[in-house]
């Protein structure tokens, strides 16, 4: 790789992943490059908005728990380095209905691991939350360990300690191809090209872009969050809306359509409480290319009228409303690994919309794979050449399904 400068190893996106990636290689003494499209900490791919939910009986599969523990203590850990707060565990609140996913799920992997929780009845969640009108045949699972993490001020800090133990970070550096050499990899960008003897790709929703050869059967969603005002009343003034008295919440339900999540009012009297729908009719497929950024009027109150079902007392007036996107595997399962073809090349993508909660686990595992291509955390449901990705594995041109 002659010419070029020379890293130990790339990381192609400085988002949620890329940039715990980069601070713990970095932390663990590899001399890292980093490159991004945008700036440090923007608002065009899947890692903004505010707050991410953060819980533990996970309804995706019990099989995320041990991971979802490292994570809690790896937040914690960057809590401490960054001197900052990340995490309110305020608790969470998962609505559904005897038989639906999110409500069994939930409870399943709480009854497997023994976390601390409570299920409730329509008139249990009522008595505790009475800001909340649930359907009457209504049970949910209440999770004290639970609540928010800050997306921006998380992606701030890795990249921080990325940079103060050396990772040399580059903003507003797309790269525009990637392909293996001799003992490495080149990666090229507008102005020039870099070497390095491991890729990681973390790109989001352009990882299918990137890892275009691999012809993974990944979707881009176009996912909207809103923020809506509540109007307050002497019975639920704004106080019953704040972190001791408002879990963050999910709610499924026999009677309504869509499953619709939210967060109480993080941000103030005036800033409205979160919502989105996590599945639903209005959700959109795109690419992060073409992603249409204007919220509709009909968007809105689609979204503000499911969210009245279960709050009666959200108003429509909407605070604002961003665009974000999910990358989608087809089982929803995150997808990590070694690159089936090379070995010198390290993949994360394809999170489906609950990714974030793991970000410093996943630093973990990237640093991991990079440095001896294996990992001790459990990652056998992540690999790239899983059946519902490829019922070849290997297989490159394979057409999507
Ligand atoms: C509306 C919404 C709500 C969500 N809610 C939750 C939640 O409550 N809890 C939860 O756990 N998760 C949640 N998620 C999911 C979570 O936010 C994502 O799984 C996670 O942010 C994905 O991270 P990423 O690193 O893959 O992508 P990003 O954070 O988007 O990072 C990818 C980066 O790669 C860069 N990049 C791409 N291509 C190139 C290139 N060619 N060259 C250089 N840089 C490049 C991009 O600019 C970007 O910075 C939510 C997501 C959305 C959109």
């Amino acid at each position: 790789m002659a010419g070029h400068p020379s890293y130990d190893a790339v990381v192609v996106g400085l988002g949620s992943f890329g940039s715990a990636a980069a601070r713990e290689l970095a932390g663990r003494g590899v001399s890292v490059l980093g490159l991004e499209s945008f700036g440090p900490v923007h608002d065009r791919g899947s890692g903004h908005g505010g707050s991410r939910i953060i819980r533990q009986s996970y309804f995706e599969g019990a099989d995320y728990v041990p991971l979802l523990r490292h994570a809690y203590d790896g937040w914690r850990r960057l809590e401490q380095e960054a001197g900052v707060d990340l995490v309110t565990l305020c608790g969470g609140l998962y609505i559904g209905a005897a038989g639906l996913p999110i409500f069994t799920g939930a409870r399943a992997a709480a009854e497997r691991w023994r976390l601390p929780h409570e299920v409730l009845d329509a008139d249990g969640i009522r008595e505790r939350f009475p800001i909340f009108a649930p359907a009457e045949d209504a049970l949910a699972v209440w999770e004290q360990n639970a609540g928010y993490l800050r997306p921006e001020a998380a992606i701030r800090a890795n990249l921080e300690l990325a940079a103060a133990h050396g990772a040399d970070l580059r903003f507003e550096q797309p790269v525009i191809s990637w392909r293996t050499v001799a003992g490495g990899v080149e990666v090229t960008t507008a102005d020039r090209s870099y070497g390095a003897d491991r890729l990681v790709i973390t790109a989001g929703a352009w990882a299918p872009v990137l890892l275009d050869d691999l012809g993974l059967p990944l979707t881009v969603q176009r996912q909207v969050m809103y923020w809506v005002q509540p109007g307050f009343t002497p019975a639920a003034p704004y106080q019953a809306y704040v972190d001791q008295h408002l879990p963050v919440f999910i709610e499924e339900s026999t009677q309504r359509a869509g499953s619709i999540y939210g967060f109480g009012m993080i941000d103030g009297p005036d800033g409205g409480m979160k919502v989105g729908l996590h599945h639903g009719a209005i959700i959109r497929e795109t690419t992060a290319e073409a992603l249409d950024r204007t919220v509709s009027d009909t968007e809105i109150s689609v979204v503000t009228d499911r969210a009245r079902q279960l709050i009666p007392a959200i108003g429509s007036r909407l605070v604002r409303a961003t665009v974000c996107m999910y990358t989608m595997a087809p089982d929803e399962d995150f997808v990590i690994g070694v690159h089936p073809e090379h070995q010198q090349v390290i993949i994360a993508c394809g999170f489906s919309g609950h990714g974030f909660k793991f970000v410093p686990v996943v630093g973990e595992i990237l640093a991991d794979l990079c440095q001896r291509g294996a990992t001790e955390r459990p990652i056998a449901m992540f690999d790239p050449c899983r059946t519902p990705l490829s019922s070849d594995p290997g297989r490159t041109d394979s057409p999507l399904p």
